[in-house]
């Protein structure tokens, strides 16, 4: 495991937290390039009423902004949760160079989980994916919030 990848890490985290008291599933996302986080995000698929506002997609508009250009060439992507088909697919078009995702999603995962994009022969882009970095710190913010729900339900 990288120490970049733990520091960075931790700032996925605390946006996932911020999901979390907000109601949300707690998922986030920070995109960082020359070693600085350039945008960071979680998911807001409830507040929004927007079944693609997950964290990374969110995330991948603000630094297209920030950076005023769409293609995230020589970023790095750390996500809480391994990103799902529409989020992997968004990647690839906005040339993020690498990715970082902390726990598996055996629903959604399109990381290897469900199927694996990133290991398709992609004719235009290929990303480096590296993963399991905290990944019990963010399942267990997951299991914790769906266990919550669940209660409350
Ligand atoms: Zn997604």
């Amino acid at each position: 495991m990288l120490e970049i990848d733990q520091e960075f890490m931790k700032f996925a985290l605390a946006e996932a937290q911020k999901a979390y008291a907000m109601g949300e599933v707690p998922i986030g996302a920070v995109l960082v390039f020359q070693n600085q986080i350039i945008s960071s995000a979680y998911n807001q698929v409830e507040s929004l009423k927007d079944a693609t506002a997950h964290a990374e997609m969110l995330c991948l508009k603000k630094a297209a902004e920030k950076l005023d250009n769409w293609r995230l060439i020589d970023c790095t992507l750390y996500c809480t949760l391994e990103p799902c088909l529409m989020c992997a697919g968004a990647m690839i078009l906005s040339r993020v160079k690498t990715l970082v995702w902390a726990a598996p999603d055996l629903r959604h995962g399109a990381g290897g989980s469900l199927m694996n994009v990133f290991s398709l022969d992609h004719p235009i882009h290929q990303l480096e994916v590296r993963h399991g970095v905290f990944e019990n710190e963010s399942a267990s913010l997951l299991k914790k919030f769906f266990k919550e729900r669940r209660s409350n339900g």
